[in-house]
């Protein structure tokens, strides 16, 4: 059978997956998609049928790391969905093809139309497109081409979505994000340094599925990835919280797992599933690791010091977020992270507010390092 007739079920079986692993892997995307279970069989129909959608992958003004960290998902289809089993007629980077032979390839993908555009990579406009050329052609005239018979253009990255580092100051050659110059097309944004592939798969699984790409905030990003901050699920919000900050690098707080507001973390300010989803196979993520967020998903994050706190316009209280330390009064830890559960968004947001009155947390979220000493190693502000 020409494995274009298989469907993408039938593929991932032949490769050895098992039909077990095929029916998690179902369930994976639903849970990253934020649908429920029941989802899981509508993705599996979609990727039993034969239909087969060409991907043509660009690289423009980029490192590729985007391609890389795509290279090292599994679980176990990640890469096996898109690059073996959709048919990437076209990537730079991947393919075997070279030169003519691959132009080639693209030509004839591009002809035929009803392919996803994954661009990764920013364009450049400076001086004619001269500081990013591909076989002599500018990143504007390869991406203009290759968008006009494109069902959808899904950028992956900052720089493809929104700049990324060539559009860092004083962004010497005029780089743009692909939605600045596709206009015409559906522009769907998966920002990150890298990307989530998890992200991507489950993007392109929900086009499978259902014939649309899935809805989108202001920024064109999906919103199953990017429609809650990373601060409202970090694993250290309870810190946060309870004002406990890391205030030097391998401070005790530091190595009590502390909250990393204080090195300059951006996570209240960015919108990302990295605490879900992690990276590598969800083993450890930036934050896990120790180090803040540097606020990749967002626009001009290059431009945004790294190690310098950023400015709160609005105090977010916790919410049901149990105390990270054991209470004192006679209540079991168990006890109260029962009670976090229970109590609930009202009550939780009064009782945040109360305890900061009562601490005088909001001293903590000075937008700049207090000069003052932490009173001991493990970095304890002064109350
Ligand atoms: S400031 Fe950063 S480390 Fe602290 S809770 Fe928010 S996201 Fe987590």
């Amino acid at each position: 059978m020409d494995s274009r007739q298989e469907s993408i079920a039938q593929s991932l079986l032949k490769r050895g997956v098992s039909r077990r692993d095929f029916l998690k892997f179902c369930g994976v995307m639903a849970a990253a998609l934020a649908m429920p279970k029941s989802a899981a069989a509508q993705i599996e129909q979609a990727l039993a049928s034969p239909r087969r959608t060409p991907v043509v992958w660009l690289e423009l003004q980029d490192c590729a790391g985007c391609s890389e960290a795509f290279l090292r998902a599994s679980h176990p289809t990640a890469t096996e969905v898109i690059l073996d089993v959709l048919s990437v007629d076209y990537h730079e980077t991947l393919m075997a093809a070279a030169g003519k032979q691959a132009e080639e390839a693209k030509a004839a993908t591009l002809a035929a139309g009803g392919y996803l555009l994954v661009v990764e990579g920013s364009v450049s406009l400076g001086d004619d497109g001269v500081y990013c050329c591909i076989g002599g052609r500018s990143s504007l005239d390869l991406i203009t081409e290759a968008a006009k018979n494109a069902v959808a253009v899904i950028a992956v990255g900052n720089c493809a979505t929104f700049g990324g580092l060539p559009k860092a100051q004083p962004n010497p050659t005029q780089a743009v994000g692909v939605m600045d110059v596709i206009t015409d097309k559906p522009v769907l944004n998966i920002p990150g340094c890298p990307m989530n592939p998890v992200n991507l798969t489950a993007t392109v699984v929900h086009y499978l599925t259902f014939g649309a790409l899935p809805e989108m905030d202001s920024l064109h990003r999906p919103l199953f990835a990017f429609g809650q901050l990373i601060h409202n699920n970090c694993e250290r919000r309870g810190h946060f919280d309870r004002g406990e900050f890391v205030r030097a690098w391998g401070d005790a707080g530091h190595r009590a797992g502390w909250c990393l507001y204080q090195m300059g973390c951006k996570g209240p300010i960015t919108y990302q599933n990295c605490p879900i989803v992690r990276y590598n196979d969800g083993t450890n993520w930036p934050i896990g690791a120790g180090h803040p967020c540097i606020g990749c998903a967002e626009p001009d994050f290059w431009d945004r010091p790294t190690y310098e706190p950023i400015q709160l316009d609005a105090f977010t209280p916790p919410l049901t977020y149990p105390s990270v330390s054991a209470p004192t009064d006679g209540i079991t830890a168990e006890g109260a992270a029962v009670t976090g559960g229970a109590v609930g968004v009202v009550a939780g947001a009064a009782l945040a507010f109360g305890y900061m009155i009562m601490t005088k947390r909001s001293e903590h979220l000075a937008p700049k390092i207090s000069d003052e000493e932490p009173t001991d190693d493990a970095g304890h502000h002064p109350e």
